[in-house]
């Protein structure tokens, strides 16, 4: 079957109608940071943040629009909220680190993962997130900022210590085809907690400055739990361009999320949405699936915060068993449902960051020195 291009695409949009601008999405400059590859066709729809909430529709009939179009195998639509232009954030020209230098500049998007507590499988999720996006084949890493407990290099199966090649650079460590550095590494665990703040910030600034990643598309954050000062911090020393929000339902009617969400727009941080994680039981036995704590509740949330439900993960024991061996499922059966699940959320992470990348070139257009 031929392949869809990009323009069918758009002239397909251009026959979807925003009904409260009485004009078409494609007139009206919504449709944002589109991708069309070998039938697989992604897109943000940018709206007015107070707009989010009832534009669902909107986003389906998209989708199914672009779905009905011959040669489409997939169609990913996400809605993104548009910033208004005195809530900008200074053009961060990859980092607000240090005075004049650009912190990460050979990486072009950081995104933090991050939870109102521990224990809801936000590392679990960093992890089957990053080896999703490096299936879609884009270049990887993962910085392992979370001080209270750095799982990141066990979940990605990778053993012992990095190196230097130099005495003064580090060598990311790699598995699985993504690159990887961790606090675990910098900060000892024993060490007592009075003196970890400091360090942990030191040890965080080396793993940008010193660590020699490669050109990255993306590197994502598996950030400290919780929404205190050294989490405000962190999100403030790191040059982020979203911040993914992991919960469990029973969180989310804690308002645990919500604290998240707060955390990040303080900083001017845009959510990208939030992951309800543990979202049903899958039993082993039966594939029966039960509900037990009301699933569903991150996406009713997420709703009424103005924010995406980017995908709901069942507590399933073969999630923990593979991302606790080093195998995660992403990459241990790729073509499972929890896989799927996984590459779902990473496919709207990435139309989101693409989106959010235009949005920052318009802002701040790079000057190219030949
Ligand atoms: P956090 O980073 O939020 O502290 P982890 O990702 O370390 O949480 O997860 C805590 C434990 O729960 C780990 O043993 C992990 O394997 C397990 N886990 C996480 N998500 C799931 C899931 N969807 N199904 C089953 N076990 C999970």
């Amino acid at each position: 079957m031929a392949q869809v291009s990009e323009q069918e695409v758009l002239e397909a949009l251009s026959r979807v109608v925003d009904e409260e601008k009485n004009q078409d999405i494609v007139s009206l400059g919504m449709v944002t940071g589109l991708q069309v590859k070998q039938g697989h066709v992604a897109f943000a729809l940018q709206v007015e943040p107070e707009r989010g909430p009832r534009l669902e529709p909107l986003r389906k009939t998209a989708e199914q629009t672009v779905h009905a179009l011959p040669g489409v195998l997939t169609a990913t639509v996400v809605l993104t909220a548009e910033r208004q232009a005195e809530s900008k954030p200074a053009p961060q020209a990859h980092g607000h680190g240090h005075k004049d230098e650009p912190l990460l500049p050979q990486v072009r998007a950081i995104v933090a993962v991050a939870s109102g507590k521990g224990g809801v499988g936000k590392s679990t999720t960093a992890v089957n997130l990053a080896l999703a996006l490096a299936v879609r084949g884009l270049k990887v890493g993962v910085l392992d900022a979370d001080i209270y407990g750095p799982s990141i290099p066990r979940m990605l199966g990778i053993k012992g210590q990095p190196t230097s090649s130099d005495g003064k650079s580090i060598n990311p460590m790699r598995n699985h085809g993504v690159e990887c550095m961790s606090i675990g590494f910098l900060v000892e665990e024993e060490m007592p907690i009075i003196w970890r703040g400091p360090m942990v910030m030191s040890a965080l600034e080396q793993m940008m400055k010193d660590v020699r990643w490669s050109p990255l598309d993306i590197m994502v954050v598996d950030m400290p739990p919780g929404t205190g000062d050294a989490q405000l911090t962190m999100a403030q020393r790191v040059p982020l361009i979203g911040a993914v929000i992991v919960s469990t339902p029973q969180d989310i009617a804690l308002a645990d999320a919500r604290k998240g969400l707060n955390m990040f727009r303080k900083v001017n941080v845009p959510v990208l949405g939030i992951v309800e994680n543990m979202s049903y039981f899958a039993c082993p036995h039966c594939g029966e699936r039960t509900d037990i704590f009301s699933h569903g509740g991150a996406r009713a949330e997420a709703e009424l915060l103005g924010v995406d439900c980017l995908g709901e993960v069942p507590l399933d024991i073969v999630i923990r068993e593979t991302s606790d061996g080093g195998n995660p499922i992403v990459v241990s059966d790729p073509s499972s449902p929890h896989a799927k699940a996984y590459l779902d959320i990473a496919d709207k992470v990435w139309v989101k960051v693409e989106a959010e990348l235009a949005e920052r070139e318009r802002a701040a257009p790079r000057i190219l020195v030949q």
